[in-house]
């Protein structure tokens, strides 16, 4: 079986908290290889869109804001069964839940300001990878 790949997002908060060097770390230390990388800032407009599956959840408006409020560093990781083995890395969806080591426990704020994004399956890795990256920004 070969690798496959998951998108992630470093978030305002933790960009803001001077934890991209940290986190970096401990995904390339986990075995991931960095396929695309960048450091953009989300319109609202596509907060809103990335975040659409979220629209009917009643923290979708502060999420907007939130993940629209600063600069954060966007990534495609490739890695045997990708999408798993970073959601293990980055832990629970709360910080305050989150396993010792894992990177929201480290780098994570509050539930909202968690520090990361990962995707939540193959075919969302490969929407989300999509929606930020070109064939051409990919190695
Ligand atoms: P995950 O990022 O772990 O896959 P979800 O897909 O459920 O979690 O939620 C997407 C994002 O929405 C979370 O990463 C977090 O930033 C935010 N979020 C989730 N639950 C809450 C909540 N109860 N209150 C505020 N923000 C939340
Ligand atoms: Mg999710």
């Amino acid at each position: 079986m070969g690798a496959n790949i998951t998108f992630t997002m470093i978030k305002p908060t933790a960009f803001k908290k001077n934890c991209v060097g940290k986190i970096l770390y401990k995904i390339s230390e986990a075995g991931f290889r960095v396929v695309a990388m960048k450091v953009t800032k989300l319109t609202k407009a596509q907060a809103m869109k990335f975040y659409e599956i979220h629209a009917a959840r009643p923290f979708y408006g502060e999420l907007v804001e939130f993940m629209s409020s600063g600069p954060i560093v966007a990534a495609i990781l490739e890695k045997e069964n990708a999408v798993e083995a970073y959601r293990t890395l980055i832990g629970a969806t709360n910080p305050a839940e989150a396993a010792e080591g894992t990177i929201r426990k480290e780098c994570g704020t509050n539930i909202g300001e968690n520090a990361v994004h990962g995707s939540d399956s193959d075919e969302n890795a490969i929407l989300e990878a999509n929606f930020f990256f070109a064939q051409t920004e990919r190695f």
